[in-house]
């Protein structure tokens, strides 16, 4: 099914993020995992990508193995930052022979180390060229590109963020999925701005549950996002205690969809973090609102 059937949907829905894993030897158990958050039958799951080689072996397995098993339609990420042409064309026509209809095309993130020489070389700048190549297949794949409401941390400013944004969505990008954030205002401000920009494509809210203390200042460091007061004294008060912190952050997020529902948003994907247990909880407390 592509996404884009979905989203012109009545009804809310709850889509989930699974990574596929960085060694052979834990591949079995992430792949208990994504089957796990597979059977809560959400309206998709996407798979993650490593730039640079790291997890990308195993996207097009898990996703596979998620559709194929279990009926649910999956979203491959694919990132095109340090690739070749040729690498990125190869998992182009793996995708196309496994069947996945849905992609979310990304650049990924420089490496720190890489020099300004080594990346002129490179066949790929940004996101918007893989856009244009998955879309020279006609409408074969749904098309998905990333932003971000509180603005790509290379990004000068949002008025530009919003023109490349523009640029990408125009070259084909079929929905967005935005990065985490924990004020559903920025949200809310962000997207008043892109449908002024002219951007009219579904935009698809990511939400990250923090569970846990420690993961509290790699997100922050990764998104680059703002921690809402409400949000730091939640970390402050409960982020030593693993149940009591896991506790509140499945509620925090519960409670930025329910807002998110209460405002318009019909489709909202959460960063579940191969953890089926936080997916389920979230998935629970939400059962009588997606019906
Ligand atoms: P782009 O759209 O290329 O944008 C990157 C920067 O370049 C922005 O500042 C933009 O304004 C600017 N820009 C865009 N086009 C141009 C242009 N033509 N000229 C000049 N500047 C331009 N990373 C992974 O490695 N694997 C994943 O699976 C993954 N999944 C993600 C999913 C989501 C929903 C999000 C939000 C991010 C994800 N990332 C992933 C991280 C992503 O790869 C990084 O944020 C990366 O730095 C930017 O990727 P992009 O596709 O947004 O890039």
């Amino acid at each position: 099914m592509k996404l884009s059937d979905l989203f012109s949907r009545e009804g809310l829905s709850l889509s989930f993020e699974v990574f596929p894993p960085k060694t052979d030897t834990v591949f079995e158990s992430v792949r208990q995992a994504t089957e796990e958050i597979a059977t809560l039958r959400p309206a998709f799951m996407s798979v993650t990508y490593g730039a640079g080689g790291g997890t990308s072996r195993y996207t097009l397995d898990i996703a596979k193995n998620i559709k194929e098993r279990y009926g649910v339609p999956t979203l491959a990420h694919l990132t095109c930052v340090s690739s070749t042409r040729e690498t990125v064309h190869e998992k182009i026509e793996a995708m196309r022979a496994a069947g996945i209809q849905n992609v979310m095309a990304l650049r990924g993130d420089i490496p720190a180390d890489v020099s300004d020489a080594a990346r002129a070389g490179w066949a790929y700048s940004h996101a918007v060229e893989l856009v244009r190549e998955l879309k020279s297949f006609g409408d074969e794949f749904c098309v998905g590109g990333a932003c971000y409401p509180e603005v790509h941390p290379e990004s000068a400013n949002q008025r530009e963020d919003i023109r490349y944004l523009r640029e990408k969505v125009e070259a084909g990008c079929d929905f967005l999925t935005t990065q985490m954030f924990f004020d559903n205002n920025l949200f809310y401000n962000f997207l008043y701005k892109i449908r002024e920009a002219g951007i009219t494509v579904p935009v698809i809210p990511g939400i990250m549950p923090i569970t846990n203390g420690n993961q509290v200042e790699r997100a922050i460091k990764l998104s680059g996002s703002l921690m809402p007061q409400r949000f730091k004294a939640l970390v402050d008060k409960f982020g030593t205690t693993p149940a009591a912190m896991k506790q509140a952050g499945i509620a925090y997020a519960t409670d930025q969809i329910i807002d998110l529902f209460a405002n318009g948003i019909k489709n909202v994907h959460v960063y579940s973090m191969n953890k089926p247990d936080v997916a389920a909880a979230i998935q629970q407390n939400l059962s009588d609102i997606l019906g």
